[in-house]
């Protein structure tokens, strides 16, 4: 089992997400054909940002890696001290990294300095898979610090957090898609999963949803502390008021936006 279970793992990650995004990437040329003329710059101001995301990662994913290592070693958290098979560390281990993962998204919105990170994602104004690039080289701190603190409550090896990320992977791609799901996709998975359909309501500019469905692959958190949205996708308008501007839509600004002090107008 924990054989079968390594070599699912050791798939490489970089592939899959690659894959994922050619093929969501072709399917919205075929589907809605004037895509790539209508939104080239929106998909080429989104490459040198997740370029930036990367080098962070293959700069400092050792890092994470020793301090997993270092986290089990030491025998931290939970799983740690409880002695359960492998298999219920595994599921308990994906439920517990999206827990702490709702929070720390939740945390981002509501600490200043967090949300000048995380508004970038936020800032888009479509929903196509090139918002999938959309993400401040940065940011790579705040998503691997999430992990490493699930890491260290539960006590978590590098195979589980592995095993989430391949899980997550591909709903977080149907999420930042254009593709509409079916209203039977929510009523049915939209019961235990974070529907691509919900997930497009925490990309609505108004306020009160930008702060809801802050859940990555389980919805039960949001409907458990009271966060839940919904709205049909035909209300939804996507990015934050902010940066609904051409030049705040370009690489350079979206890179510099961190460090600059922006506000809603009506805010000012
Ligand atoms: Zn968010
Ligand atoms: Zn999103």
């Amino acid at each position: 089992m924990r054989d079968f279970f390594e070599r699912i793992v050791s798939v490489n990650t970089d592939l899959i997400w690659i894959t994922l995004l050619t093929i969501c990437f072709t399917a919205e040329q075929v589907i809605q054909q004037d895509l790539l003329k209508k939104k080239l710059k929106h998909f080429l101001h989104g490459i040198p940002l997740q370029a930036g995301y990367m080098l962070m990662n293959l700069g400092l994913a050792y890092l994470v890696v020793n301090s997993v290592e270092w986290i089990n070693k030491q025998e931290i958290g939970l799983f740690n001290l409880i002695k359960i098979p492998y298999i219920l560390k595994i599921v308990l281990g994906v439920i517990g990294i999206d827990l702490v993962a709702y929070w720390f998204h939740r945390s981002y919105h509501t600490i200043p300095l967090l949300w000048r990170l995380h508004r970038v994602n936020h800032s888009d104004t479509h929903m196509d898979s090139a918002t999938y690039l959309r993400f401040h080289p940065f940011d790579w701190l705040l998503d691997n610090s999430a992990l490493l603190t699930a890491a260290f409550l539960f006590g978590l090896d590098m195979n589980i957090i592995a095993f989430d990320f391949i899980l997550y992977l591909p709903l977080f791609m149907a999420q930042h898609s254009s593709f509409i799901f079916p209203e039977w996709f929510d009523k049915t998975f939209g019961k235990l999963i974070v529907s691509p359909n919900f997930h497009k309501v925490h990309h609505h500019q108004e306020q009160t949803f930008t702060d809801s469905n802050y859940g990555n692959i389980f919805i039960i958190w949001d409907k458990l502390f009271g966060t839940y949205k919904y709205l049909p996708l035909t209300s939804i308008k996507y990015g934050l008021e902010e940066f609904d501007t051409e030049e705040r839509q370009s690489f350079w600004f979206l890179l510099k936006s961190p460090f600059m002090n922006i506000k809603k107008e009506n805010n000012d």
